[in-house]
Parts: C-alpha cells; sequence; structure tokens
C-alpha cells in the first residue's frame, strides 16, 4: 500500500489496520465500479480509498454534510474547536477536507458531496462496488445510511461498516444494528472484520 500522505497527519477516528482494510477492499472493488463513502470528516478514510480508488482510475464519492455528528456538537465529548465556523456558529469540517483531498492530490478520482446521505442517495442510479458507512451514531442516522445505500451495491460489491460493537458497554449499538440487519436480509455474506470494521459482501 503506498498512500500519497500519511494518514495519520488526517484528524478522524480510524485505526491504522481499518484503513489498510479499506484500502485493499477498495482496490479490489474498484475494478467493477465507483466506491462511495458517507461520514468523509476529515478526509482520513478518504485518503485510503481515494487512493486505491486512483491507482485504478476509479472515482470515490465522499458524501458528508460536514456539519459534524452528534457527538462533534459544541459541548459534546469530541467536539474540535478547530472545526467549528465561528460565523455560522456550526461545525464545518468541509475546509479541512478539502485541505486533505489538495494535499494527497485526490482532487481527480474524490468526488466531494455535501449533503445528508438520504438526500445524496434519492436520485442516485449508479451501481457501486463498495460503500463504507462511517456516518452518525445515532438509530436515525444509521438507518438511513443503510436503507439508502446497500440497495446500490452490486453483486459482489462490499458494505463496510466502521464503529462495530457487539458488546453495548464497548460502544453504540447502531453501526452494530444495521450491520445485522444486512445479514439478516440474506442479501450479503460475512467476511472478516478488522477491528470495529464489518465487512460483508453482497450476494447474487
Ligand atoms: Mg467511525
Amino acid at each position: 500500500m503506498r498512500l500519497p500522505i500519511d494518514p495519520d497527519s488526517v484528524k478522524g477516528f480510524l485505526a491504522p489496520q481499518e484503513g489498510a482494510r479499506l484500502y485493499e477492499l477498495a482496490k479490489s472493488a474498484a475494478r467493477l465500479g465507483p466506491c462511495l463513502e458517507v461520514g468523509s470528516y476529515c478526509g482520513k478514510s478518504t485518503v485510503y480509498l481515494g487512493s486505491a480508488c486512483c491507482e485504478a482510475d476509479q472515482l470515490l464519492f465522499a458524501i458528508d454534510h460536514h456539519r459534524g455528528s452528534e457527538e462533534h456538537q459544541l459541548g459534546e465529548e469530541y467536539h474540535d474547536p478547530d472545526l467549528f465556523d465561528a460565523d455560522a456558529l456550526k461545525m464545518d469540517s468541509f475546509r479541512e477536507f478539502r485541505r486533505t483531498l489538495d494535499r494527497a492530490g485526490l482532487a481527480d478520482h474524490v468526488v466531494p458531496i455535501v449533503a445528508t446521505s438520504a438526500l445524496a442517495a434519492r436520485h442516485w442510479n449508479t451501481p457501486l462496488s463498495l460503500v463504507f458507512i462511517d456516518g452518525g451514531h445515532s438509530e436515525a442516522a444509521a438507518c438511513a445510511d443503510y436503507r439508502s445505500w446497500a440497495p446500490k451495491i452490486m453483486i459482489g460489491g462490499y458494505l463496510a461498516i466502521h464503529d462495530i460493537f457487539e458488546k453495548p458497554e464497548d460502544g453504540g449499538q447502531a453501526p452494530y444494528n444495521i450491520y445485522q440487519l444486512a445479514l439478516a436480509s440474506g442479501l450479503f455474506e460475512e467476511l472478516t472484520t478488522t477491528h470495529t470494521l464489518g465487512v460483508l459482501r453482497r450476494l447474487g
């Protein structure tokens, strides 16, 4: 794996082994069609996925409203004052995301979509070879991400979900719940999990 910049220089919450797995998945998927991520934040996962897409001359769609998830808001546990737009009085991770894309030279292979996941999905007709869900952790947000994008995954394509915790004492359950939903649908087979990154493959 050769990355254009050190992913540790990008703010975010993705472990290096999870990033490496995303890169490998995208490398194999990109031969079939474009990839898509939900919850780009400052672009850490984008560097891994986008680099693999770039090598295959493929595209990565990177969706984020860039107003932060629940836990990023002012006064919350993961609030980062550097990402607060004091004029709008809102979180804004887009400037930092764009800086990451420029630093990594990925602007020709990553298409940023600044919108909620459900809005972006409304007229979406392009089959996807990989969908990575790393958006909001409320039940409603995780469910909307799953229902919006899982049907767009092509046969043989991957669904990767971040922050999978089997036990409630280890972390929020919403990502794990959509992982279970995907399995229960009978449309996906379970592949090996990497740390908290759950990986499924769309069956034919
Ligand atoms: Mg995450």
